[in-house]
């Protein structure tokens, strides 16, 4: 460590006292970057005990008292933070123009090799108080709530970070979205969502899936997702009872649930799992042992052009996929049930189909006899 109080910071110092007061923080901030260990207030007092100067009791030219004022603005953020369950925050502070140019035209005067700036001063210093007040801790990568105090406005606003639940669901029934579509009144994640909001009393509500099925296909295996509850004011949510009022309703079923972070957010979102389906396929003509068989040679590449049913809301493009399974029962002359797996991206319906010549090979072709499909599931999510 340099020699404490040097000529230089002497000469600083005579400098920065020439226009009037100045706090011990507001003092000992210009010296941050050259003595390391200590407060800026411990700074500032030793640099003005070397320079002989009492403390006066005037107000502060720099920042006009903010840092003796500082416990005030703890009180306050510990009023708004009142009710809200967490265990990390971050202090960001929004300055006034008029404390930046007060700021500004003292380091027009000194220079800024040493100094550290107010706005890191005031977060770093609440952020300690309310540590220590609180007892919870400082987490600047990923706190659950931003304490902002902001000086513009002369308050404290809070911005409460999102919730993450992980879990895997199954769809037990048809007819219902995975999230909000058009006309449908109930989707996955609003049926998901109810406890979770009563609970969490957050603002929103996201889900984040590996993928989704159609709205009349069910889903029989768990299929991973993510549940985010924006600006979740509850955090120790009891998830076994959440997990047992999802399942009452026999609509969907959750397990696994967990609690997850942003990050995991990205990774079930990659996730493209191998999927395999039951389909219950009606042919237009009768279908013979011999005919059966032929249904193999759809194994292999299949080229999809998007189907005429999402169009209007995916790019036109030629898609290629595998199908990598098939086995087949009879039902009757007319219909088979067919097991089918293939690579995540699969248009099912068109494969059956052949949406018009888009897709190929398809069952229809193939057989030369038109496939429609009666009933579809997923049966097997392949992670
Ligand atoms: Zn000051």
């Amino acid at each position: 460590m340099k020699k404490l109080v040097s000529r230089e910071t002497l000469g600083i110092a005579k400098r920065i006292l020439r226009n009037g007061n100045v706090c011990d923080n507001c003092l000992g901030r210009q010296f941050a970057q050259m003595y390391t260990g200590m407060t800026n207030n411990e700074r500032g007092r030793i640099v003005r005990k070397a320079l002989g100067k009492a403390e006066t009791k005037k107000k502060c030219v720099v920042c006009k008292g903010f840092f003796q004022n500082i416990d005030k603005y703890a009180d306050e953020a510990m009023k708004a933070l009142k009710g809200i369950e967490f265990e990390s925050f971050v202090v960001g502070t929004v300055m006034d123009s008029d404390l930046i140019d007060r700021e500004e035209s003292l380091w027009e005067d000194i220079g800024i090799e040493y100094c550290e700036t107010l706005k890191a001063e005031s977060n770093r210093e609440l952020g300690k108080i309310l540590e220590r007040r609180m007892k919870k801790k400082v987490d600047e990568k990923a706190p659950e709530v931003n304490v902002i105090l902001n000086l513009e406005k002369n308050k404290i606003e809070l911005q409460i970070n999102p919730l993450f639940v992980f879990g895997k669901y199954k769809k037990l029934i048809r007819g219902i979205p995975q999230t909000k579509w058009e006309k449908y009144k109930e989707t996955v994640e609003d049926i998901i969502a109810k406890p979770f909001m009563r609970d969490s009393k957050g603002s929103g509500h996201a889900m984040h899936a590996a993928g989704r099925e159609d709205i009349d296909a069910r889903c029989l295996d768990w299929r991973p997702f993510i549940f985010e509850v924006l600006s979740s004011k509850k955090r120790k949510l009891n998830l076994e009872r959440i997990k047992m009022e999802i399942n009452k309703g026999r609509k969907v079923g959750v397990e696994d649930l967990m609690f997850s972070s942003k990050k995991e957010v990205i990774w079930v979102k990659s996730l493209q799992p191998d999927k395999t389906y039951r389909v219950i396929v009606s042919f237009e003509k009768p279908i013979n042992e011999k005919g059966m068989e032929k249904v193999k040679k759809i194994l292999g590449e299949v080229k999809q052009k998007t189907p005429k049913r999402v169009m209007h809301r995916r790019a036109d493009k030629i898609r290629v996929k595998k199908v990598k399974g098939i086995s087949w029962k009879r039902i009757n002359n007319k219909k088979l049930e067919i097991e089918i797996k293939g690579e995540a991206g699969l248009y099912i319906k068109e494969l059956i189909t052949g949406d018009d010549g888009r897709t190929r090979p398809s069952l229809t072709g193939i057989l030369k006899n038109p496939a429609k499909v009666e009933t579809l599931d997923v049966v097997k999510i392949h992670l």
